[in-house]
């Protein structure tokens, strides 16, 4: 296992490391009762046959008490094993129970600071897959593979002197053929780390197109690509398989092998040893004890086999979740954040400038404005024109260069981000509804809140009405379990959750796009008339309704081309906001008269 990777696994296990010592301890009283039954054997056998030598075949039925007793000594010491071996097993295994929960915890918590950016990269499926099936496979790594290499040193440790002291020449002999498994088991090893690893990217990319699918099954339905998205599924499905089967087969012809050799290994024993015996080089209990040595070392050797696939399947794991955990979350708290505290709501933007990573314009470009507390301004502009990206920088949810953005004067990038957000409700073009009641998705940013404080904000987002018309009105369950809304009612619910949280700011993108022209109005009137302390940043590409807004700025390409009022900006025929007004009045015109 490379270094770093190691050093992480101890890393993980460091917390629990008194039970993975009490488990080794356990395993060496084990392995020594392991070296000491044969031995006992070996005694009692050479004792049982000079008895059987010395006294007549009437004076043995009087012996049949010793026999009991080497039973019951037998019995007792392999019952005590059996017991100490469990205990070494629930205290490791544990261990790797424990790790895995951390490791779920820890992968978690750390997606939750990464910034959405990351999440446009990065393939939900991929994500999925490794928070389970590799977490699994650290923790066999731990429990198993940890396990079984202290048995192995410790059965080999405490076996092989035993061994020796019976007798050289045997030890020799039986201990030849391990060689050969070693350099099969390392032969294979390397192989099998390689197919371990191209059978969790295939499934990756499995899991992949069925998120993917499931998601866009509308969109396959009316495209008629159910057959297409089969036959890409087939594939995939197709490539999983050949990689299982690639790697099954590496295995299956790994473990007989090493098999076929520990048998061998006890064959030529037999051959070898038992002229010995009559020789009289050996007594019959010292090759008893012999056999029953190998035997003991076959299994830690074989099962070195699934230690090293363990090994290696929990190795890449390693590597991969840790590539999550290096993630850095680009946005985080500077090291003097500062919590606001009484927030008016002045917004000021100094040449404030931001491209995404391989963008090959700047999509936000020198944008400057200032937006007093209290008022409501809208930003306008063509789709693409920077709009959402400049809501998510207010937010702070995209890189945002120090000193270009300020609310009440502070530097955002030096206000804490719960705190800068806490000042902020903000209601995404996109709205997204968990799989919950409708209740709890309005009041999410505030758990706590009393119903009837749900209901007002639902009465200010014009949605009351028809929730009340839902099966079970506020407890209707939304998403994937529930019933589906509307996309207009979903922005309804959505503009509820954020005014329910009753920010200095309120910041909506393009929030009422699917609502009917006359509610988007009615909504937004009654927003500024009820927020006169306010700041509404109202980001639309419908003008009727920025109209209305104390002020305008007018975003193209990343640049403010225009600001002022709707009055003021209309003055200019050849500004684009007058291009972009009569092209919307002359759409209005056609849409009634048809
Ligand atoms: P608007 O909201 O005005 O329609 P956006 O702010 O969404 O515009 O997008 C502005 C530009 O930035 C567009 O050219 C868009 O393709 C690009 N863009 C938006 N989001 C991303 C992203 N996550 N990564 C790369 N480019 C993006
Ligand atoms: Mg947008």
């Amino acid at each position: 296992m490379a270094g770093s990777s190691f050093q992480k696994l101890v890393g993980y296990a460091r917390p629990y490391q008194r039970d993975l010592w009490l488990g080794a301890l356990a395993l060496l009283l084990v392995n020594a009762l392991g070296v000491f039954l044969p031995w006992y054997v070996k005694v009692a056998i050479d004792d049982l046959s000079t008895i059987v030598d010395r006294l007549g075949p009437s004076e043995l039925s009087g012996q049949v008490g010793r026999v009991t007793a080497y039973a019951a000594v037998i019995a007792v010491v392999a019952t005590v094993m059996a017991l100490v071996r469990t205990a070494s097993r629930m205290w490791m295994f544990g261990v790797g129970r424990q790790v895995e929960f951390d490791l779920k915890q820890q992968i978690f918590q750390h997606l939750l600071t990464l910034p959405p950016s990351y999440f446009g990269r990065q393939s939900v499926g991929e994500l999925i897959n490794r928070s389970t099936s590799d977490v699994e496979n650290v923790r066999r790594l731990l429990g198993f593979a940890v396990l079984s290499m202290f048995n192995t040193v410790f059965a080999y440790g405490l076996t092989l002197p035993a061994m020796l002291a019976l007798d050289l020449q045997l030890t020799l002999i039986a201990l030849s053929v391990y060689p050969l498994m070693l350099v099969l088991v390392s032969l294979t090893s390397e192989r099998l780390r390689r197919q371990q690893m191209v059978v969790q990217n295939r499934l990756g990319e499995m899991s992949e197109l069925i998120q993917e699918d499931m998601n866009g099954i509308a969109l396959i339905k009316v495209y008629g690509q159910e057959a297409n998205e089969q036959r890409e599924f087939a594939k995939r499905n197709q490539h999983l398989l050949q990689a299982n089967l690639d790697l099954a087969l590496t295995r299956n012809l790994l473990f007989p092998t090493l098999t076929a050799l520990a048998g061998t290994g006890l064959l030529v024993l037999l051959l070898l040893g038992g002229p010995r015996i009559v020789a009289g080089d050996i007594t019959l209990g010292d090759f008893a004890a012999f056999t029953l040595y190998v035997e003991r070392l076959v299994f830690p050797t074989a099962l070195l086999g699934f230690t090293l696939t363990a090994y290696q399947r929990g190795q890449v794991s390693i590597e991969r979740l840790e590539a999550i955990l290096a993630e850095d979350p680009s946005i985080r708290d500077a090291p003097n954040a500062v919590t606001l505290s009484e927030t008016r709501g002045h917004i000021a933007a100094r040449n404030l400038t931001f491209s995404y990573p391989e963008a090959r314009h700047p999509t936000l470009d020198r944008v400057n404005f200032e937006m007093q507390a209290g008022q409501t301004v809208a930003i306008v502009g063509p789709i693409g024109s920077g709009k959402s990206t400049l809501a998510n920088a207010l937010l702070h949810l995209v890189e945002v260069e120090p000193k270009t953005l300020f609310l009440d004067d502070i530097d955002i990038t030096r206000i804490r981000l719960h705190s800068l957000r806490q000042e902020i409700a903000y209601v995404p073009q996109e709205s997204f509804l968990f799989g919950a009641s409708i209740r709890d998705n309005i009041r999410y940013g505030k758990p706590a809140t009393t119903h009837w404080d749900v209901e007002a904000a639902a009465k200010a987002a014009r949605i009351h009405e028809e929730i009340l018309n839902f099966p079970q009105q506020y407890d209707t369950i939304v998403g994937e379990r529930g019933i589906t809304l509307s996309g207009g009612q979903r922005q309804r619910v959505a503009l509820a959750r954020a005014l329910l949280l009753d920010a200095p700011v309120l910041i909506l993108d393009d929030s009422l796009s699917s609502v009917d022209n006359q509610t988007g109005q009615d909504i937004l009137t009654n927003i500024s008339r009820s927020t006169a302390t306010k700041t509404v940043v109202f980001v639309s590409h419908r003008l009727t309704a920025a109209a209305s807004a104390d002020r305008i700025l007018v975003l193209d390409e990343g640049r403010i081309v225009q600001t002022g009022s709707h009055r003021e900006l209309l003055q200019d025929p050849d500004g684009l906001y007058g291009i972009l007004w009569r092209k919307q009045q002359l759409e209005n015109t056609l849409v009634e008269t048809s």
